[in-house]
């Protein structure tokens, strides 16, 4: 926690931050909470059989909402609704486009489950199901099909994150705002350390409350403290860090601290964040001395030795098989010889 602190206090280096496209440009929101498992983003997932729900009926005042950081062309809008057996389909209701994510236009009206438009704007921000009813079932959204330019794509990891703000109630826009962006990146999080047979968890808490220092994860629970975030409201990175622990989802004893917050550093400050890790003070530094040091240090053997060192890291450290060892195998080096290795690139 000291090193997080300390971490936290190099941060000034920000002007060199160059922030990574985001490869999720989209998010969807809904006035209606989500039944279990049956999130939001399963309406977009490329499965027509998976599919979000609402956990409690639908009223003629919920909408549905898909909305994209940038407009883009789209050609054409499908939306199909209704569970797999063909039951509560959607007929009150409307689907809608903007162009600038507020003011919506009608585009098509939903007939027996499906409605279908193509947009004569040139680029589109959001498409929304508006519902003009209430309705006697939940809404249930089996998938939006988009044909647009560039293809968008779908999402492969559907995550939701649910916000608890009860304590903080000052920071829950900050707190849902950070939870969309952690969705955004989730993809990206499991991408980079993805394993046979794995399957992240679909519902994330993010839990902002009063505590001292910044942030810990637990399971598939997230807390952040309220006083710091409230004092760093940019730091959504931080966030990103907390995520990451929940994809690496090391349920096994064993794994060295250093490598597994310095594999959630990494991620954070070479994918999420590039530039923005600060300078690292090479009299002090340490290839196990967690966090940005030893992100840094993977950093400078995923260039050096092997592009795939931190996925390969983190499956061992998943599946229980992680040993010092290993860094002779994948680098035909000892750990102790790469950290002088590493230290003494630094001092140039
Ligand atoms: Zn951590």
């Amino acid at each position: 926690m000291l090193l997080r602190l300390l971490a936290v206090a190099l941060s000034f280096c920000v002007s060199l931050s160059i922030r990574a496209e985001s490869p999720h440009a989209a998010t969807i929101e809904s006035t209606l909470a989500s039944d279990g498992d049956r999130i939001r983003q399963l309406a977009f997932d490329g499965d027509k059989k998976s599919y979000f729900a609402s956990a409690k009926n639908a009223s003629a005042s919920d909408h549905f909402t898909f909305t994209l950081d940038k407009p883009l062309v789209v050609r054409s809008i499908q939306v199909l609704t209704g569970r797999p057996d063909g039951s509560q389909k959607l007929t009150a209701a409307a689907l809608e486009i903007s162009t600038d994510g507020e003011r919506f236009e009608e585009l098509a009206t939903f007939r027996a489950g499906a409605a279908a438009g193509k947009p004569k704007d040139e680029k589109i921000r959001a498409v929304r199901i508006q519902l003009k009813k209430d309705l006697k079932h939940p809404l249930v959204v089996r998938e939006i099909v988009l044909d647009a330019d560039p293809a968008l794509a779908v999402f492969k990891h559907p995550v939701e994150f649910t916000v608890d703000a009860s304590d903080a109630p000052e920071m829950k826009e900050w707190a849902e705002k950070s939870a969309r962006i952690c969705e955004r990146w989730y993809d990206r999080i499991n991408d980079e350390l993805k394993s046979p047979r794995f399957q992240p968890t679909r519902r994330v808490r993010m839990t902002i409350k009063k505590m001292k220092g910044v942030a810990y994860t637990s399971g598939t629970d997230i807390v952040g403290s309220a006083a710091f975030f409230k004092d760093h409201p940019d730091d959504f990175g931080a966030m990103i860090h907390e995520t990451v622990h929940v994809v690496q989802s090391y349920r096994v004893p064993g794994n060295p601290g250093w490598l597994v917050e310095g594999v959630a550093d990494y991620v954070r400050f070479f994918k999420y964040e590039p530039g923005k890790i600060g300078p690292l003070n090479p009299r002090i530094v340490r290839h196990d001395g967690s966090y940005r040091m030893s992100a840094a240090f993977l950093a400078y053997l995923t260039e050096k030795y092997d592009k795939e060192l931190v996925r390969k890291l983190n499956k061992m450290m998943r599946e229980g098989e992680y040993k010092k060892e290993v860094f002779q195998k994948l680098t035909g080096k000892p750990l102790d010889k790469l950290g002088e290795e590493w230290k003494a690139t630094l001092k140039r």
